[in-house]
């Protein structure tokens, strides 16, 4: 499908008369509408869900049939690299080329999961008790189902649209679910061509159902929706916190993937050009819209000018520009809301004594443009420093020992990535040790692997993706207990 084919169909979901507008962030303009799904479709859509899930439609297959559909669903999103690229980085503003690159990552994602199909299986175990509340001897066989946990609502953010969801999807329906998917509201397109992708490849009709619409009220139905068994949300921890008192209701299970201000450590034995670059990359790729972004760089003292005056230039000299555009390496943020918040952070800064020592400012063209800054002379308590910012911007810190360094990285609600530059091994993994987060990563940033398990400490989330932690996570273990008589 091309962008005006999915617009088109977009236009054509029932909903409310609640109309949301489709920008492309790149230029600040309107390209589509349409309407606010709302808790009339959220309902229609779970009846759906959980009518294919009592009747074992997806679940009831054989796990081969499964991980064969699903490896299909692989094959077709890379047949359509190109066009779905296309959407991605006209409607949420990522440059083409890393737009592909996350369509590759989806696709690898499928597979990795379909591959889980035939291997996922509870424990035996040989019980041989006497006592129990009769005390008399038994032999008993033991053993534990892992088994679908039902209906899951799946919620995510704008920052990779399809990414986002090809995520949340293979897991829960390796697992065996039936899902109801809710895009961000400012990027729906993406998902609906996986949804038509899951079709084609075999997934039945009523397994997955996309609904488009607000996250307060959409979002907020299927969170709070008495016949959904588990949510899956990504997104921000103050909206985060609200998922978790909507599903109080039925104590469905809850999985958060929420926000971070991820340290990054800089020691003067590091690799320091590569450091300089990734540090770089780390905050200014996606124009900082990445969860797991490089927002707080400690650097000790020995080289803390030049790290600072290595990343300030490759800030100035980055190319960046619309996802129409050639050769540009990084993008606008998402929408003018997004765009209000970060320069209003920066005025902020500003008035508090920071040192911008490269950007600063909104870029003087359409869309929602902020250059890629460095500030210096930020001090911990700043909300600069507290908050998750979301934008191309990084604060630059000196220090001394690690015991000083740990302190202050550690000094966040945050919890989600860290990352460590020094080629001392012993420091490296007795950092990773002591750094209070999810993902560590020594010697290189960025990186992940649909194997390894990624999810937060303190207020960055709840439970794991990817991985078999990923997979399991919608799935129930059930242990049962046999008499051998
Ligand atoms: P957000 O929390 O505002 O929105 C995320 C999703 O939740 C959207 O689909 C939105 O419509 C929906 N939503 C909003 N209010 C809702 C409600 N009351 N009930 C149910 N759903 C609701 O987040 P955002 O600002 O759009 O996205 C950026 C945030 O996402 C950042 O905080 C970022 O760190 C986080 N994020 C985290 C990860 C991770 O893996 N930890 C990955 C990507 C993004």
């Amino acid at each position: 499908m091309t962008l005006a084919d999915v617009l088109g169909e977009i236009r054509r979901r029932p909903g409310t008369s609640d109309i949301i507008p489709i920008f492309d962030p790149s230029l600040g303009k309107q390209i589509g509408e349409f309407a606010d799904g709302g808790a009339a479709a959220i309902d229609a859509a779970v009846a759906r869900a959980r009518a294919t899930f009592e009747s074992g439609l997806w679940h009831g297959k054989t796990s081969s049939e499964r991980s064969r559909i699903l490896w299909r669903v692989a094959e077709l999103i890379e047949q359509r690299v190109d066009e779905l690229a296309e959407i991605d980085a006209r409607n949420g503003g990522m440059v083409l080329s890393q737009a592909r690159n996350l369509m590759f990552a989806s696709a690898e994602f499928f597979r990795y999961c379909a591959g889980w199909c035939t291997k996922i299986n509870g424990i035996a175990h040989d019980v041989r008790m006497a006592g129990g509340i009769t005390g008399a001897y038994a032999e008993i066989h033991g053993y534990t189902l892992k088994q679908p946990i039902g209906v899951a609502g799946l919620i995510f953010p704008w920052n990779g649209p399809f990414h986002n969801a090809a995520i949340k999807l293979a897991p829960a329906l390796t697992a065996g679910c039936s899902c109801v998917v809710k895009p961000a509201e400012e990027t729906p397109l993406s998902v609906l061509v996986l949804e038509k992708i899951l079709l084609e490849a075999g997934v039945p009709e009523g397994v997955v159902n996309v609904v488009v619409g607000y996250g307060h009220t959409t979002g907020a139905a299927l969170a709070a929706h008495p016949d959904v068994d588990k949510v899956a949300f990504t997104g921000s921890t103050a909206v985060g916190k609200k998922i978790v008192q909507a599903a109080s209701g039925n104590l469905k299970k809850v999985m958060l993937e929420l926000g971070g201000k991820s340290p990054v450590l800089i020691y003067d034995d590091a690799d320091l050009p590569k450091a300089i670059q990734s540090a770089a990359m780390g905050i200014f790729i996606h124009s900082g819209q990445g969860c797991i972004c490089g927002s707080r760089v400690f650097v000790q003292r020995r080289v803390y000018e030049q790290v600072v005056e290595g990343i300030a230039q490759i800030a100035r000299t980055l190319p960046q520009g619309g996802s129409h555009e050639q050769n540009v390496v990084i993008g606008p943020l998402i929408s003018q809301k997004q765009l209000d918040r970060v320069t209003g952070y920066l005025e902020e800064g500003k008035r508090e004594g920071v040192e911008v020592v490269a950007g600063g400012k909104r870029r003087a063209r359409p869309g929602y443009f902020v250059e890629p800054t460095v500030l210096t002379r930020v001090r911990p308590e700043m909300r600069l420093m507290q908050e998750e910012i979301f934008g191309p911007v990084v604060g630059v810190v000196p220090f001394d020992d690690d015991g000083e360094v740990l302190a202050e990285a550690n000094d966040s609600v945050y919890g989600l990535a860290a990352t460590a530059w020094t080629r001392d091994v012993g420091r490296a993994h007795r950092l990773a040790k002591r750094l209070k987060a999810g993902m560590i990563t020594l010697n290189c940033q960025m990186v992940w692997d649909p194997a390894l398990p990624i999810g937060g400490h303190k207020q960055s989330g709840w439970g794991r993706e990817y991985g078999l932690d990923g997979i399991e996570a919608y799935m129930e273990t059930k242990s049962v207990y046999t008499q051998l008589v």
